[in-house]
């Protein structure tokens, strides 16, 4: 990257005209965002010079890197030859077919993909494909199940499969039809349970829930197979195999959100391979263009889309930018590059490697009641006090303060609530840049009695 330092006077600009999600008002207006122009590997640049190593693979997204020069190559080549092009209605064009090809090669047991613009559009599809399907089948079943700790987006009917705990009440009433039940979370669990002994009580809640609402009205379940925005928190093994025979049993469809935890994050290219488990429907965003153009995806099985058609009527679903043609060429260089440079085994090597440094920092520091590893998805969640596990007071805000202190030493990693600390990677880091990130990480935590 250049050293050229931006005089910003787009500070003054945005704050005019943009409208700032997720900052408090006064706080924005007094200090702005910061305005990132520049990217390269894991790098990235602001305005005002600072360079910064992403280890938050920017929102998540990002599998190959800032700067990509064949994903970018991949984009012109085929906004040059066709830069956009209708995808349904009996229209087609040939990066959506190759592409839709290459990810059933890679997605075991789901053979059919629709292709979206945001993880929001993908989830909210599933739900519009569930009721489709059993309506098809002369049954009214409409009710989804989901659980409480879990983000699937921001439109209406996916805050609805939300955490309802999050502040979305000002945007109430929310879609009818969706039922919650506790999260797999065994650091604190909801049952007030603990593993093994539990006999994995939080699956067996999908069960006491669809047998309360009536199997006969429950359309689907879905979940995040590693809860992701709200904690990075891995179930127990047992989770999804059980979660799949109850799903099974009660003809209810299993939908496996992989918006976060798809292309390689977890160490496998999807998240649910960890469990053998096939979804019946199966979503998609942020890796799958590693972040270089609006993407998501929706995958189902070929017994889900024989339910679709079986009446032949037409599934009444599209987005203008349904299969476009340039996304769909960049995800097809993004997973070129995986497969070529192998970043779904990076990922379980460096996520294993960092693994080993975060559970050392465990018992280094007071502070550190839970670390969470399944590849590069890495949470820390920090306690006031490990034997307790008492929270930090919410007002002191720890965990934006040591994200805050890492940012000043040029390394970026989010939180979530007061005291969860999310590390994600993208597995193209050198094991020189993971060490100093690393070293940041470690820093931040250890100053925690300073904050
Ligand atoms: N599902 C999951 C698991 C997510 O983490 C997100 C966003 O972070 C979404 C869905 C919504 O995706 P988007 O923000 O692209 O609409």
């Amino acid at each position: 990257m250049s050293k050229v330092s931006l005089d910003s006077p787009y500070m003054d600009l945005d704050l005019a005209h943009g409208v700032e999600a997720v900052v408090v008002p006064d706080q924005w207006a007094a200090a702005g965002s910061t305005i990132y122009v520049e990217g390269s590997g894991i790098k990235v640049r602001d305005s005002n010079g600072k360079e910064y190593l992403d280890a938050s693979s920017c929102g998540l997204c990002s599998v190959v890197g800032y700067g990509n020069r064949e994903v970018a190559d991949a984009a012109w080549e085929q906004m040059m030859k066709l830069n956009n092009s209708r995808s349904f209605g009996g229209a087609a064009n040939i990066p959506k077919i190759k592409l839709a090809s290459k990810l059933a090669q890679v997605t075991p047991g789901l053979q059919r993909f629709i292709f979206e613009n945001s993880g929001s559009d993908a989830v909210e599809s599933t739900f519009k494909i569930a009721r489709f399907y059993w309506r098809q089948k002369g049954l009214d079943k409409y009710k989804i199940i989901h659980r409480d700790r879990s983000y699937h987006g921001s439109t209406l009917a996916t805050m609805s499969a939300c955490n309802p705990g999050l502040d979305n009440s000002d945007f109430a009433p929310f879609a009818p039809g969706f039922v919650s039940i506790p999260t797999p979370y065994c650091y604190r669990c909801p049952l007030d349970k603990s593993y093994p002994g539990c006999g994995i009580a939080c699956a067996q809640a999908l069960e006491q829930a669809i047998e309360t609402e009536g199997a006969d009205t429950v359309a689907a379940f879905i979940g995040e197979g590693v809860v992701g925005s709200e904690g990075f928190i891995p179930p127990p093994p047992e989770y999804w195999p059980k979660v799949r025979a109850i799903c099974t049993k009660h003809n209810v469809l299993m939908i496996m959100d992989e918006v976060i935890t798809g292309f390689g994050k977890t160490g496998k290219f999807w998240a649910y391979q960890h469990w053998n488990v096939i979804p019946d429907l199966m979503t998609s965003s942020k890796g799958i263009s590693s972040g270089y153009v609006p993407m998501s995806a929706v995958g189902i099985t070929e017994g889900v889309y024989k339910g679709m058609t079986e009446k032949n009527k037409p599934f009444p679903h599209l987005h203008t930018f349904t299969g476009h043609p340039v996304a769909c060429a960049v995800s097809l260089k993004v997973i070129e590059i995986m497969e070529r440079e192998n970043l779904v085994e990076r990922a379980a090597t460096l996520g294993a490697y960092v693994g080993d440094r975060l559970l050392a920092l465990k018992d280094k520091s007071p502070y550190v009641g839970d670390v969470r590893v399944l590849g590069l998805m890495q949470g820390i969640e920090l306690v006031a006090d490990k034997g307790s596990k008492k929270r930090f007071d919410p007002e002191k805000r720890v965990g934006i303060q040591v994200s805050r202190l890492a940012r000043e030493k040029g390394v970026l990693y989010g939180s979530v609530g007061d005291d969860i600390m999310l590390l994600c990677p993208t597995p193209t880091t050198t094991m020189d840049e993971m060490d100093q990130i690393l070293d940041v990480v470690e820093w931040s935590i250890m100053q925690i009695d300073r904050i």
